[in-house]
């Protein structure tokens, strides 16, 4: 069964034991790629001894400096959220719509599943690179589990849409689509543009770079299409 390649992203996690608790969830939903954004302890003693027999998942797992490096070659991003409201309300799923949607996408697809810090979560600069976010319904009153378990959570989602539980709704993509470097890529170009032809006023931003950002990733790309819109930026700027 063709099911896309999924990569489990901890950014900042202060306590190596969510990072080995982690690792254990991952190996127990056949997850086996573990990516972690400037860990404060790792490797750790802590680590390995919770990852119990999936140390395996530790000593492959990749560090990464920042969020973006970490995003680099994927098309879809689900950013964990143990809250719902944002200033620009982002597009939302729960863990189970989550999982049926990834399981809708083909092995060519890259996903990043990333996970906040223990005390303060995603930073709004982070959720907003990701497509989705992705939240598991629980008490309202009490709505943060630990990091280790909203993984197990969300990869025993997957294992269950990855076993057929249910149908994928999505049609199969035919064209591939755009990475996270490349969107990254095109926002900046976009930006540039928008400086010289004095469309963006950097005295007075407002949301804009914000809401195009979200409008590209509710959009979801194709790297055609990406690339048409990069060749119209680079007409604008011969004109220049
Ligand atoms: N105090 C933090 C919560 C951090 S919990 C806050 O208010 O944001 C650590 C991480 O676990 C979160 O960043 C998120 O990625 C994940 N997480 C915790 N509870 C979750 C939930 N109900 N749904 C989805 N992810 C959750």
């Amino acid at each position: 069964m063709s099911f896309p390649k999924i990569r489990i992203v901890m950014v900042e996690t202060s306590h190596p034991g969510n990072i080995g608790a982690a690792a254990r969830a991952m190996k127990n939903m056949r997850l086996d790629s573990l990516y972690l954004v400037n860990p404060h302890r790792f490797p750790d003693p802590e680590a390995t001894a919770r990852s119990s027999g999936a140390e395996d998942i530790l000593e492959k797992a990749t560090i990464c400096a920042s969020l973006p490096e970490a995003l680099a070659g994927c098309q879809l991003a689900y950013g964990a959220s143990a809250r719902a409201q944002r200033t620009i309300p982002w597009p939302q799923l729960d863990a189970r719509r989550c999982a049926e949607q990834i399981a809708g996408e083909g092995d060519e697809t890259e996903v990043a599943l990333v996970f906040g810090r223990e005390h303060s979560g995603l930073s709004n600069e982070e959720l907003e690179s990701c497509n989705y976010l992705v939240h598991i319904p629980c008490n309202p009153d009490y709505s943060s589990l630990n990091v280790a378990a909203a993984i197990q959570v969300i990869s025993y989602e997957l294992h269950m849409a990855r076993l057929g539980e249910w149908q994928p709704k999505v049609p199969k993509r035919e064209e591939p689509l755009a990475s996270a470097d490349e969107l990254a890529g095109l926002m900046s170009h976009l930006e540039q543009v928008m400086l010289d032809t004095g469309f963006l006023d950097p005295d007075n931003p407002r949301q804009l770079m914000r809401r195009l950002r979200r409008l590209f990733l509710r959009a979801q790309l194709e790297k055609t299409e990406l690339n048409i819109l990069r060749g119209i930026l680079t007409s604008v700027d011969k004109l220049g």
